[in-house]
Protein backbone atom coordinates (compact mmCIF):
# COMPACT_ATOMS: atom_id res chain seq x y z
CA UNK A 1 0.00 0.00 0.00
CA UNK A 2 1.03 3.60 -0.94
CA UNK A 3 1.89 5.26 2.33
CA UNK A 4 0.13 8.47 1.28
CA UNK A 5 -2.78 6.26 0.99
CA UNK A 6 -2.86 5.57 4.53
CA UNK A 7 -2.62 9.29 5.96
CA UNK A 8 -6.03 9.43 3.96
CA UNK A 9 -7.28 6.72 6.00
CA UNK A 10 -6.13 7.47 9.50
CA UNK A 11 -5.45 9.85 11.55
CA UNK A 12 -2.64 9.01 13.36
CA UNK A 13 0.49 6.85 12.16
CA UNK A 14 3.15 4.29 13.70
CA UNK A 15 6.15 3.61 12.42
CA UNK A 16 9.51 1.58 12.98
CA UNK A 17 12.62 2.15 11.91
CA UNK A 18 15.40 -0.16 11.52
CA UNK A 19 19.28 -0.33 9.86
CA UNK A 20 21.10 -3.41 8.18
CA UNK A 21 23.52 -5.32 10.42
CA UNK A 22 26.99 -4.73 9.44
CA UNK A 23 27.48 -8.57 10.49
CA UNK A 24 26.19 -11.03 8.07
CA UNK A 25 25.42 -13.10 11.59
CA UNK A 26 23.06 -10.53 12.86
CA UNK A 27 20.55 -10.41 10.43
CA UNK A 28 18.54 -12.98 12.10
CA UNK A 29 18.52 -11.60 15.29
CA UNK A 30 17.34 -8.27 13.03
CA UNK A 31 14.30 -10.32 11.45
CA UNK A 32 13.39 -11.55 15.08
CA UNK A 33 13.10 -7.61 16.40
CA UNK A 34 11.19 -6.93 13.04
CA UNK A 35 8.95 -9.87 13.93
CA UNK A 36 8.31 -9.19 17.83
CA UNK A 37 7.74 -5.49 16.44
CA UNK A 38 5.14 -6.35 12.95
CA UNK A 39 3.25 -8.11 15.64
CA UNK A 40 2.45 -4.54 17.21
CA UNK A 41 1.29 -3.73 13.90
CA UNK A 42 2.61 -0.50 12.81
CA UNK A 43 1.29 1.28 10.18
CA UNK A 44 4.76 0.87 8.35
CA UNK A 45 8.28 0.03 9.13
CA UNK A 46 11.41 1.35 7.58
CA UNK A 47 15.17 0.17 6.43
CA UNK A 48 17.55 2.35 6.12
CA UNK A 49 20.35 3.06 3.41
CA UNK A 50 23.96 2.25 4.38
CA UNK A 51 26.30 4.83 3.20
CA UNK A 52 27.65 2.43 0.67
CA UNK A 53 29.47 -1.54 0.55
CA UNK A 54 27.33 -4.73 1.54
CA UNK A 55 24.45 -3.03 4.08
CA UNK A 56 22.96 -1.33 0.69
CA UNK A 57 21.85 -5.00 -0.96
CA UNK A 58 20.88 -5.90 2.51
CA UNK A 59 18.26 -2.97 2.92
CA UNK A 60 16.41 -4.58 0.02
CA UNK A 61 16.58 -7.51 1.53
CA UNK A 62 15.20 -6.93 4.32
CA UNK A 63 12.82 -4.74 2.88
CA UNK A 64 11.58 -7.90 0.50
CA UNK A 65 11.87 -10.15 3.20
CA UNK A 66 9.47 -8.00 5.99
CA UNK A 67 7.11 -7.36 3.76
CA UNK A 68 6.63 -11.03 2.42
CA UNK A 69 7.27 -12.64 5.62
CA UNK A 70 5.07 -10.00 8.04
CA UNK A 71 2.93 -8.37 6.06
CA UNK A 72 3.67 -5.40 6.91
CA UNK A 73 4.09 -2.05 5.12
CA UNK A 74 7.87 -1.25 4.03
CA UNK A 75 9.39 2.13 3.31
CA UNK A 76 12.73 1.88 1.87
CA UNK A 77 15.59 4.37 2.55
CA UNK A 78 17.18 5.12 -0.94
CA UNK A 79 20.26 8.27 -0.75
CA UNK A 80 22.37 9.42 -3.35
CA UNK A 81 25.76 8.82 -2.37
CA UNK A 82 28.20 7.30 -4.62
CA UNK A 83 25.25 6.45 -7.43
CA UNK A 84 25.02 7.64 -10.44
CA UNK A 85 21.55 8.39 -12.02
CA UNK A 86 21.94 4.69 -14.26
CA UNK A 87 23.04 3.04 -10.53
CA UNK A 88 19.28 4.86 -8.51
CA UNK A 89 16.82 3.37 -11.27
CA UNK A 90 18.20 -0.05 -11.13
CA UNK A 91 17.90 -0.05 -7.38
CA UNK A 92 14.38 1.60 -7.62
CA UNK A 93 13.56 -1.65 -10.68
CA UNK A 94 14.73 -3.77 -7.69
CA UNK A 95 12.47 -2.35 -4.88
CA UNK A 96 9.58 -2.36 -7.77
CA UNK A 97 10.28 -5.85 -8.73
CA UNK A 98 9.94 -6.56 -4.81
CA UNK A 99 6.90 -5.14 -4.56
CA UNK A 100 8.14 -2.24 -2.08
CA UNK A 101 5.93 0.89 -2.77
CA UNK A 102 7.55 3.34 -0.77
CA UNK A 103 10.79 5.34 -1.22
CA UNK A 104 12.52 7.49 1.87
CA UNK A 105 14.29 9.67 -0.57
CA UNK A 106 17.59 11.32 0.81
CA UNK A 107 20.58 12.72 -0.39
CA UNK A 108 22.81 11.14 2.49
CA UNK A 109 25.70 12.25 4.18
CA UNK A 110 28.80 13.00 2.68
CA UNK A 111 31.25 9.54 2.44
CA UNK A 112 33.19 8.79 5.17
CA UNK A 113 36.40 11.00 5.39
CA UNK A 114 34.81 13.76 3.49
CA UNK A 115 33.66 17.06 4.94
CA UNK A 116 31.26 18.16 2.04
CA UNK A 117 28.94 16.18 0.51
CA UNK A 118 29.99 16.09 -3.66
CA UNK A 119 27.28 15.70 -6.55
CA UNK A 120 28.58 12.07 -7.73
CA UNK A 121 29.85 12.00 -11.54
CA UNK A 122 25.88 11.60 -13.17
CA UNK A 123 24.24 11.36 -10.35
CA UNK A 124 22.38 14.36 -8.20
CA UNK A 125 23.36 16.95 -5.67
CA UNK A 126 19.71 17.06 -3.39
CA UNK A 127 17.51 14.72 -1.91
CA UNK A 128 14.95 17.17 -4.24
CA UNK A 129 16.58 15.69 -7.25
CA UNK A 130 15.78 12.49 -6.14
CA UNK A 131 12.44 12.90 -5.51
CA UNK A 132 12.00 14.45 -9.10
CA UNK A 133 13.78 11.18 -10.90
CA UNK A 134 11.65 8.72 -8.37
CA UNK A 135 8.43 11.01 -9.41
CA UNK A 136 9.01 10.54 -13.05
CA UNK A 137 8.85 7.18 -12.67
CA UNK A 138 5.56 7.06 -11.44
CA UNK A 139 5.31 4.00 -8.99
CA UNK A 140 6.03 4.92 -5.66
CA UNK A 141 4.83 7.13 -2.36
CA UNK A 142 7.42 9.19 -1.80
CA UNK A 143 8.86 10.73 1.91
CA UNK A 144 11.83 13.05 2.03
CA UNK A 145 13.74 13.95 5.64
CA UNK A 146 13.05 17.07 7.30
CA UNK A 147 15.24 18.54 10.25
CA UNK A 148 13.22 20.42 13.13
CA UNK A 149 16.15 22.24 14.14
CA UNK A 150 17.79 23.18 10.80
CA UNK A 151 20.15 20.61 8.68
CA UNK A 152 23.46 20.48 9.97
CA UNK A 153 24.80 22.29 6.72
CA UNK A 154 21.96 24.73 6.29
CA UNK A 155 22.70 28.58 6.91
CA UNK A 156 19.57 28.96 8.80
CA UNK A 157 16.50 27.11 9.44
CA UNK A 158 14.43 29.56 6.85
CA UNK A 159 16.92 28.50 4.39
CA UNK A 160 16.02 24.55 5.26
CA UNK A 161 12.40 25.53 4.84
CA UNK A 162 12.44 26.96 1.38
CA UNK A 163 15.12 23.54 0.66
CA UNK A 164 12.21 20.93 2.04
CA UNK A 165 9.26 22.94 0.11
CA UNK A 166 11.57 21.74 -3.03
CA UNK A 167 11.22 18.37 -2.04
CA UNK A 168 7.45 18.90 -1.43
CA UNK A 169 7.06 20.57 -4.90
CA UNK A 170 9.31 17.95 -6.55
CA UNK A 171 6.27 15.51 -5.29
CA UNK A 172 6.96 14.27 -2.18
CA UNK A 173 4.06 13.00 -0.30
CA UNK A 174 5.23 13.11 3.08
CA UNK A 175 8.06 13.98 5.90
CA UNK A 176 9.55 12.49 8.51
CA UNK A 177 12.19 14.43 11.11
CA UNK A 178 15.31 14.02 12.16
CA UNK A 179 15.52 13.04 15.86
CA UNK A 180 14.98 15.87 18.58
CA UNK A 181 14.64 15.86 22.13
CA UNK A 182 12.66 19.00 22.73
CA UNK A 183 9.55 18.91 21.41
CA UNK A 184 9.45 22.68 21.05
CA UNK A 185 11.51 22.58 17.78
CA UNK A 186 9.15 19.84 16.35
CA UNK A 187 6.35 22.24 16.95
CA UNK A 188 7.79 25.58 15.65
CA UNK A 189 9.20 23.77 12.63
CA UNK A 190 5.64 22.71 12.20
CA UNK A 191 4.27 26.16 12.29
CA UNK A 192 6.64 27.53 10.07
CA UNK A 193 6.39 24.67 7.40
CA UNK A 194 2.96 25.40 7.34
CA UNK A 195 3.72 29.27 6.63
CA UNK A 196 5.90 28.01 3.82
CA UNK A 197 2.99 26.10 2.44
CA UNK A 198 3.57 22.83 3.05
CA UNK A 199 0.77 20.86 4.21
CA UNK A 200 1.62 17.18 3.44
CA UNK A 201 2.23 15.01 6.99
CA UNK A 202 4.95 15.32 8.92
CA UNK A 203 5.99 12.19 11.11
CA UNK A 204 8.36 13.30 14.28
CA UNK A 205 10.83 10.85 14.73
CA UNK A 206 11.68 9.80 18.17
CA UNK A 207 14.59 8.21 19.39
CA UNK A 208 14.36 6.35 22.64
CA UNK A 209 18.59 7.07 24.40
CA UNK A 210 19.63 3.48 25.00
CA UNK A 211 23.32 4.42 26.23
CA UNK A 212 24.88 7.08 26.77
CA UNK A 213 27.84 6.83 24.05
CA UNK A 214 24.92 7.34 21.53
CA UNK A 215 23.32 10.61 22.29
CA UNK A 216 27.09 12.42 21.96
CA UNK A 217 27.38 10.40 18.34
CA UNK A 218 24.24 11.05 17.84
CA UNK A 219 23.60 14.73 18.51
CA UNK A 220 27.00 15.46 17.01
CA UNK A 221 26.09 14.05 13.64
CA UNK A 222 22.58 15.27 13.34
CA UNK A 223 22.93 18.54 15.41
CA UNK A 224 19.87 17.90 17.77
CA UNK A 225 20.30 19.87 20.71
CA UNK A 226 19.94 17.97 24.16
CA UNK A 227 18.11 20.23 26.70
CA UNK A 228 20.53 20.57 29.76
CA UNK A 229 17.64 18.88 32.09
CA UNK A 230 18.09 15.54 29.69
CA UNK A 231 21.92 16.05 29.68
CA UNK A 232 22.37 16.55 33.50
CA UNK A 233 20.11 13.55 34.27
CA UNK A 234 22.14 10.84 31.25
CA UNK A 235 25.66 12.06 32.82
CA UNK A 236 24.68 11.40 36.27
CA UNK A 237 23.91 8.08 35.47
CA UNK A 238 26.51 7.38 32.98
CA UNK A 239 28.36 4.56 33.83
CA UNK A 240 25.12 2.51 34.33
CA UNK A 241 23.67 1.44 31.20
CA UNK A 242 20.39 0.20 32.49
CA UNK A 243 19.80 3.47 34.26
CA UNK A 244 20.46 5.25 31.22
CA UNK A 245 17.97 3.15 29.17
CA UNK A 246 15.30 3.30 31.99
CA UNK A 247 15.64 7.74 31.74
CA UNK A 248 15.32 7.02 28.19
CA UNK A 249 12.60 5.26 27.52
CA UNK A 250 10.91 7.47 30.56
CA UNK A 251 11.64 10.29 28.02
CA UNK A 252 10.26 9.02 24.90
CA UNK A 253 7.32 8.30 26.71
CA UNK A 254 6.52 11.73 27.47
CA UNK A 255 8.24 12.83 24.43
CA UNK A 256 5.06 11.12 22.44
CA UNK A 257 2.40 11.71 24.74
CA UNK A 258 2.83 15.60 24.26
CA UNK A 259 3.25 14.98 20.28
CA UNK A 260 0.36 13.17 20.73
CA UNK A 261 -1.78 15.88 22.51
CA UNK A 262 -0.45 17.77 20.29
CA UNK A 263 -2.33 16.06 17.35
CA UNK A 264 0.69 14.58 15.54
CA UNK A 265 -0.25 12.79 11.84
CA UNK A 266 1.34 9.96 13.41
CA UNK A 267 5.19 8.89 15.49
CA UNK A 268 8.31 7.29 13.69
CA UNK A 269 10.23 5.01 16.07
CA UNK A 270 13.95 4.78 15.78
CA UNK A 271 13.76 0.92 17.12
CA UNK A 272 17.51 1.15 16.70
CA UNK A 273 17.34 -2.59 16.26
CA UNK A 274 15.50 -3.29 19.98
CA UNK A 275 12.25 -4.36 20.56
CA UNK A 276 11.73 -3.98 24.05
CA UNK A 277 12.45 -0.12 24.47
CA UNK A 278 9.50 0.15 21.83
CA UNK A 279 7.27 -2.13 23.41
CA UNK A 280 7.95 -0.65 27.10
CA UNK A 281 6.98 3.02 25.30
CA UNK A 282 3.63 1.42 23.60
CA UNK A 283 2.51 -0.27 26.16
CA UNK A 284 3.18 2.75 28.87
CA UNK A 285 0.89 5.11 26.10
CA UNK A 286 -2.09 2.08 25.39
CA UNK A 287 -0.26 2.02 21.67
CA UNK A 288 -1.09 1.32 19.04
CA UNK A 289 -4.73 2.28 19.35
CA UNK A 290 -7.58 1.37 16.84
CA UNK A 291 -7.99 3.90 14.14
CA UNK A 292 -10.41 6.93 14.66
C1 LIG B 1 14.07 10.10 8.77
C2 LIG B 1 15.48 10.09 8.29
C3 LIG B 1 16.01 8.93 7.74
C4 LIG B 1 17.33 8.88 7.26
N1 LIG B 1 17.81 7.72 6.72
C5 LIG B 1 19.07 7.68 6.21
C6 LIG B 1 19.55 6.48 5.57
O1 LIG B 1 18.84 5.48 5.48
N2 LIG B 1 20.82 6.49 5.10
C7 LIG B 1 21.63 7.61 5.16
O2 LIG B 1 22.77 7.55 4.69
N3 LIG B 1 21.18 8.74 5.75
C8 LIG B 1 19.93 8.81 6.28
N4 LIG B 1 19.46 9.97 6.86
C9 LIG B 1 20.37 11.14 7.00
C10 LIG B 1 20.36 12.07 5.78
O3 LIG B 1 20.89 11.39 4.65
C11 LIG B 1 21.20 13.29 6.13
O4 LIG B 1 20.51 14.09 7.05
C12 LIG B 1 21.75 14.11 4.98
O5 LIG B 1 22.79 14.94 5.49
C13 LIG B 1 20.75 15.05 4.31
O6 LIG B 1 19.80 14.36 3.63
P1 LIG B 1 18.48 15.12 3.07
O7 LIG B 1 17.72 14.11 2.32
O8 LIG B 1 17.82 15.87 4.14
O9 LIG B 1 19.19 16.15 2.04
P2 LIG B 1 18.68 17.44 1.28
O10 LIG B 1 17.22 17.64 1.41
O11 LIG B 1 19.24 17.37 -0.09
O12 LIG B 1 19.39 18.61 2.10
C14 LIG B 1 20.80 18.58 2.35
C15 LIG B 1 21.30 20.01 2.59
O13 LIG B 1 21.27 20.73 1.35
C16 LIG B 1 20.45 21.89 1.46
N5 LIG B 1 19.75 22.03 0.16
C17 LIG B 1 18.77 21.23 -0.33
N6 LIG B 1 18.40 21.64 -1.56
C18 LIG B 1 19.18 22.70 -1.86
C19 LIG B 1 19.30 23.56 -2.99
N7 LIG B 1 18.54 23.39 -4.08
N8 LIG B 1 20.22 24.56 -2.95
C20 LIG B 1 21.02 24.74 -1.85
N9 LIG B 1 20.95 23.96 -0.75
C21 LIG B 1 20.05 22.95 -0.76
C22 LIG B 1 19.52 21.62 2.63
O14 LIG B 1 19.07 22.83 3.22
C23 LIG B 1 20.42 20.82 3.54
O15 LIG B 1 21.26 21.65 4.28
C24 LIG B 1 18.15 10.05 7.34
C25 LIG B 1 17.62 11.24 7.92
C26 LIG B 1 16.30 11.26 8.37
C27 LIG B 1 15.76 12.53 8.96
Amino acid sequence: MFIRELFRQKRFTLSFEFFPPKREGNLDGLFATIQELSALKPDFISVTYGAGGSTRERSLEIASRAKKEFQTEVLAHLTCVQSTKDDIARILEAFRAENIENILALRGDPPAGTEKFIKPEGGFSYASDLVAFIKGMDFFSIGVAGSPEGHIEAPSLVEDIKNLKRKVDAGADFIITQLFFDNHFFYRFRDRTLAQGITIPILPGIFPILNYKQVERIAGLCGASIPQSLANKINKVRDKNEEVEKYGIEYATKQMEDLIRNDVAGIHMYSMNRSEPVQCILKELHLPRSPR
